[in-house]
């Protein structure tokens, strides 16, 4: 090793292993190091302030100086740090965050299980809708369908369920039975001449021809983000999660709606499932269950679901699957605060109040010639650069531009991420109009100079 690491970027470089970051270009450009928050923007250790337009990763929603959450968490801490759930113990702090989460549900739920992550919580999805179907005596119907750009977390069968290429690259994964169906982008998919209702039907069909393939009898569930978030926030075409629900019923498939981005407000409404009339039998959540200030994600289960489980749990003698930190006190306390502070300011009307705004403001970057499609909803959305606007012919590499404006924009003291050429905006939701104005003007900049570059590297 050379010479002993003494800064902070030089000991990051020595002695961390970063997720979803390029380890040999770490080695080269070192980490931006993130020392404090305020409301919404966060600040490095030269003391240079940015604008978090991607909440952290989709999850800061009160932004980053809630004290009411410091003092839940404060005084959970010396009531009672940890305490778990198995075997029948229990903390008032995840009785009452249940009770909580089921109240808020979309739809009729039962029972609440929680765990520290989406990856886990929906790894915990999939356990219990195998666990489900052994119960009622069906061993065979057990294969789960995702989506080809669907996001759902990277533990194993997380990742096998997302539809990404870089989490199965080299994980050997996906493991077997976890089947990837038709990306619901009306824009990059749709054939020439197909309404979006067409296309709707044509996405129904394809995911009706897989069960139809693989044997109904085999096929447990579907799941599906209501807007899809790493893999481009993809919002769902008109139409289409009618005709994929009535698909799922025909053949008997349960339907998990993962959450872990559009719960609690993102979308403008508490569920994205509310958003799109979606009737999941198995919600997950994570991320702005706690403002991501403490880990924990949930999963909540139809009274259906519970039913099995329960015979189940009563015939092998105990639920073998929980973990050590499942409905953690100072987690579920953070949680709960959370969720009151959620409905104390109104922030789920304000986040469909100024998501308005942020819409509004991203559609008039229609006409710049980078720009391909503006999507979104609530307060989550994603333009799409392309080389050519008319026939939406994308850069080559993709991600090559994208990336650069992701710089200029962190120049320009704004936090966004681009996914490929895809540049995605998911600020907290206690971000004011004043706010978002400040972020696309910070954005303007950073596209003109991107246009600027493309220019003269002779991309466009
Ligand atoms: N589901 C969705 C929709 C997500 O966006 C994510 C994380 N971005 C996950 C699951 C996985 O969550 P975690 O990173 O907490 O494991």
């Amino acid at each position: 090793m050379s010479a002993k690491p003494n800064s902070i970027a030089s000991r990051d470089v020595a002695y961390c292993l970063h997720p979803y970051t390029n380890a040999r270009a770490h080695e080269e450009k070192g980490p931006m190091v993130i020392t404090h928050g305020k409301g919404i923007e966060v600040f490095d250790d030269q003391g240079k302030a940015y604008i978090e337009g991607m909440a952290g990763l989709w999850s800061t929603s009160l932004g980053f100086s809630e004290e009411r959450l410091v003092e839940a968490a404060n005084k959970q801490m010396k009531e009672l740090p940890f305490y778990h759930n198995f075997s029948h113990k229990a903390s008032l702090p995840a009785i009452e965050l249940s009770e909580k989460l089921l109240a808020m549900a979309p739809v009729p739920m039962s029972k609440v299980f929680f765990a520290n992550s989406g990856s886990e919580a929906n790894d915990t999805v999939v356990k219990l809708v195998w666990y489900y179907n052994n119960a009622l005596g069906r061993p065979n119907k057990k294969k789960i369908i995702s989506r080809i750009k669907g996001y759902h977390g990277v533990t194993v069968a997380s990742a096998s369920m997302t539809g990404l290429p870089t989490n199965h690259n080299d994980f050997d994964l996906p493991i077997a039975n976890f089947l990837h169906t038709s990306c619901p982008h009306y824009w990059r998919f749709g054939k020439d001449g197909e309404s979006e209702d067409d296309f709707s039907t044509r996405m129904a069909d394809d995911l009706e021809e897989m069960i139809l393939a693989e044997g109904p009898d085999t096929i447990a569930a579907f799941i599906a983000e209501p807007v899809m978030g790493a893999g481009g926030v993809i919002i769902p075409p008109a139409t289409y999660w009618d005709k994929i629900q009535a698909v799922l019923k025909k053949y008997d498939v349960l339907l998990v709606a993962d959450e872990v981005i559009c719960g609690f407000g993102r979308t403008g409404n508490a569920f994205g499932s509310q958003t799109f009339g979606m009737k999941p039998d198995i919600i997950s959540v994570a991320k702005a269950l706690s403002s991501s200030y403490l880990p924990i994600s949930a999963v909540m289960i139809s009274d259906q679901l519970y039913q099995g489980i329960a015979d189940s749990s009563a015939k092998n003698g105990v639920l073998g699957h929980g973990y050590t930190y499942s409905g953690n006190p100072v987690c579920a306390a953070v949680a709960l605060e959370t969720l009151k502070i959620y409905e104390e300011r109104d922030l789920f009307a304000h986040a469909a109040n100024v998501g308005e705004h942020l819409q509004a403001g991203l559609a008039k970057f229609k006409d710049h010639p980078l720009v391909g499609e503006i999507r979104g909803v609530g307060l989550i959305a994603a333009v799409e650069l392309v080389q050519n606007k008319e026939n939406k012919v994308s850069f080559d590499p993709i991600g090559k531009v994208g990336t650069y404006l992701n710089e200029r924009a962190t120049e320009e003291g704004l936090i966004i991420r681009n996914m490929g050429d895809a540049i995605a905006f998911c600020p907290p939701l206690i971000i004011t109009r004043d706010e978002i104005d400040q972020m696309l003007a910070r954005f303007n900049v950073a596209l003109d100079k991107t246009l600027q570059w493309v220019k003269t590297e002779g991309l466009l």
